[in-house]
């Protein structure tokens, strides 16, 4: 399998750990393709998150100043101007010089998901030669729904309120046709807060809209390392997907090398309880389809620590 959503950068300010953001220093690409191997992942597929690249942020625009809670809206601001320290372009020369190296890499990106810009994101990535793009609903209008700091926001706004908001953008996302990939479409759930029954109305419009658009969804291993202690998406919600023949990457969602395919046993496992034999391979967003299970990795099982990190 491929591992098709990897980050080369944490989150927050620079600690020290790998280099600094936004520089690619020999060995650093390697280091993660060597870890995917390890885990019997063939190719890794970078996608950076796209609101940390400077290029961004003119077209992105302050969004969280339309945001009625004013808490919401200045920790978002905070967040945003900590995170905000890659380049587009340095991000696509590194890939693409491990590339042309003869790495098995992929030129992917993480495309924040907001209905008012995704045409002007859309145009502002054109020139570039991605592989795949992953699309990612991160912010409810100024809310960061997947960021421990505003988790407090789940019972203010009520669980429900909250699902309902999220999934009606994660629809209109997929209804978009503008990303490849749907990345971590119940992410929702990330710290725990759970509705009582199985939200399948919610979910309904999103497996619809992606049959309907053509986009895939990636099973990602992120989830085993939060407070939910699941994948994304759930099983009911996964198998949902396989029966209106939506295709799957498998993904992780590593911001360090160590990270890199983790899971991919689980993963695996999930999509064929699902009912999946297939997932895509992508090459300058054109897909294709590839058996699910390939070579076995060398030794069995991932050890996923719980940890406290933001996506
Ligand atoms: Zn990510
Ligand atoms: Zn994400």
């Amino acid at each position: 399998m491929g591992d098709y959503h990897v980050h080369l950068h944490p989150h927050g300010p620079y600690q020290g750990v790998g280099p600094p953001p936004g520089e690619y220093p020999p060995g650093h690409i390697e280091a993660y393709v060597e870890q995917a191997a390890a885990r019997g992942a063939e190719e890794v597929g970078f996608t950076e998150h796209l609101y940390r690249c400077v290029e961004a942020a003119p077209v992105l625009g302050r969004f969280w100043d339309s945001e009625p809670r004013v808490d919401l809206a200045e920790q978002t601001a905070a967040f945003v101007a900590e995170d905000l320290a890659l380049s587009l372009e340095g991000y696509v020369e590194a890939v693409v010089a491990a590339r042309d190296r003869g790495l098995p890499v992929l030129l992917g990106l993480e495309v924040d998901f907001f209905p008012e810009t995704i045409d002007a994101v859309a145009e502002l990535l054109a020139p570039y030669p991605w592989d795949f793009l992953v699309g990612s609903v991160h912010w409810i209008g100024g809310w960061a729904i997947d960021h421990s700091g505003a988790a407090f926001e789940f019972r203010r706004r009520g669980i429900r309120k909250a699902y309902e908001d999220y999934f009606a953008l994660e629809a209109q996302l997929a209804a978009s046709a503008q990303v490849d990939v749907l990345a971590h479409a119940d992410v929702v759930k990330k710290f725990g807060y759970r509705l009582p029954e199985v939200p399948i109305d919610l979910y309904r419009p999103v497996v619809e809209a992606a049959a309907s658009s053509g986009t895939a969804v990636e099973v990602s291993s992120a989830g085993l390392r939060y407070q939910v202690h699941e994948i994304y998406p759930e099983p009911t919600f996964l198998r949902m997907f396989a029966e209106a023949g939506v295709p799957i990457t498998l993904a992780s969602d590593a911001h360090n090398a160590q990270d890199c395919a983790l899971g991919r046993d689980v993963l695996v496992a999930a999509a064929s309880d699902a009912g999946y034999t297939e997932r895509l391979r992508f090459r300058r967003r054109q897909s294709s389809r590839v058996p699910l299970i390939g070579e076995r990795p060398p030794s069995g099982g991932d050890r996923v620590d719980a940890s406290e990190r933001t996506p």
